[in-house]
């Protein structure tokens, strides 16, 4: 992973705003800063005043593990498409396998006394099943819990971790990476600029398609993003790199 803002990435950015892009980022960790309780996340006022900016001149998408519903109030800005659940939740398509986690929710059921004595909250967004242990006292008691809990998990579920978090999806929903091609596709975008930050955004990362400028926020070893920025709090400089390079391609 190379810093973006370098003349390489500076370089990078500049062709892409030329292509039309689909501008597409993930919420937690990327546009809103991590916070210890996940109900206080927000983006922050710059970025939002900047996208909202933005949306004027390019389709804008938020892609986030969040379910619709809770994402929408915490965003400050409207953008033209929305996809939750980790791409499960998608407004144009519709979900057929909702029922796919039932059984686990039972199972849930049974050990919710168990986990809760743990520190692990459970959270049910329809399409998706988030086991939280940010909170635990001891997190690594937390995680040997949730993984006795899961077992080996059927093949119909897509197990997988993030920050402080277990999250269960049905397999056949597909990922971040699903998600985006059809934004792609429904946009008639030329080029993709996509920046997230955690396990469930790597897909997108390694998806390594030539017309997407892919953007890890923070640095980690073994992200196969080809670049990064240091956090949620350099969005704003990246936006007004955006905001200044589509003024010029438009006036160019
Ligand atoms: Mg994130």
């Amino acid at each position: 992973m190379r810093n973006l803002f370098s003349p390489e990435g500076e370089a990078d950015l500049a062709a892409l705003a030329a292509r039309r892009p689909l501008l597409a980022f993930d919420f937690d960790g990327t546009l809103a800063p991590i916070v210890a309780q996940p109900q206080q996340a927000r983006v922050p006022l710059a970025t939002a005043r900047r996208l909202r900016q933005l949306g004027q001149r390019l389709p804008v998408a938020v892609i986030s593990g969040r379910s619709l519903a809770d994402l929408r109030s915490r965003l400050g800005f409207e953008p033209a498409h929305v996809v939750g659940n980790h791409g499960a939740e998608d407004p144009h398509e519709p979900a057929t396998w909702s029922s796919t986690l039932d059984g686990l929710r039972e199972r849930l059921r049974g050990a919710a006394a168990e986990l809760q004595r743990c520190g692990v909250s459970i959270e049910d967004k329809g399409a998706s099943l988030a086991l939280h242990y940010r909170l635990a006292a001891d997190r690594s008691i937390a995680r040997t819990a949730i993984e006795r809990l899961l077992g080996q998990p059927e093949p119909q579920l897509h197990v997988f971790g993030g920050k402080m978090v277990t999250n269960v999806v049905p397999a056949a929903a597909g990922d971040k990476a699903a998600a985006l091609r059809r934004l792609v596709e429904r946009t008639g975008a030329g080029a993709v600029l996509y920046l997230g930050d955690d396990v469930n955004d790597e897909p997108v990362f390694a998806a390594d398609e030539a017309s997407w400028l892919s953007v890890r926020v923070g640095v980690h070893r073994g992200s196969a993003a080809r670049y990064f920025i240091a956090g949620p709090r350099e969005v704003p400089r990246l936006l007004d790199r955006m905001l200044a390079l589509t003024a010029e391609a438009a006036a160019g």
